[in-house]
């Protein structure tokens, strides 16, 4: 999809996480988990500038999103002794971080798995999966992921403070 639709479907994950995580009282993880989703919902397309890099190869894959995943581990262990920010139990800082960097991008490859290029999963396995429903470039379908996702994050947020 184009950054519209991306950011689309990415806010549209990020709404039921963050009704639990604000409604859990974790407000500033909120809004770090949705200004991540949103700054890496294009992430993956970084393979258009890498030379020798297929476009939707090795960065639209699960095992991208594992190495996106443990940089934010990485960066979760670093910054939790020095912030002192509340996590749900159970989840360290960097448990938090592998989830947040692994989904954001795997909010990138749900939306792209639905044209027909589709995406490769399992790279370096050359099964390619799509759903094949509509082409990227559809301006109906990026605007209207971007419209839901709009919608459904102001919608969960609405709820969780309190305002809807
Ligand atoms: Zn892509």
């Amino acid at each position: 999809m184009y950054r519209t639709g991306h950011v689309g479907v990415s806010l549209s994950l990020f709404a039921p996480v963050g009704y639990w995580l604000v409604t859990s009282g974790y407000i500033a993880l909120a809004a770090l988990v949705g200004a991540t989703f949103v700054a890496l919902a294009m992430l993956p397309d970084c393979d258009h500038r890498l030379p020798g890099v297929s476009h939707r190869g090795p960065t639209h894959s699960l095992l991208f999103a594992a190495l996106v995943g443990g940089a934010f581990a990485y960066l979760g262990a670093q910054v939790e002794p020095v912030l002192d920010v509340a996590v749900p139990a159970g989840l360290s800082m960097s448990g938090f971080g592998f989830l947040l960097g692994f989904g954001s991008v795997l909010a990138h490859l749900l939306a792209d798995v639905i044209t027909p290029m589709g995406v490769n999963f399992l790279w370096p396995h050359p099964h390619r999966s799509s759903l094949n429903v509509v082409p990227s470039k559809d301006p109906t379908w990026n605007v209207g992921l971007f419209v839901i996702g709009v919608v459904s994050t102001g919608w969960s947020m609405g709820h969780a403070f309190g305002l809807l």
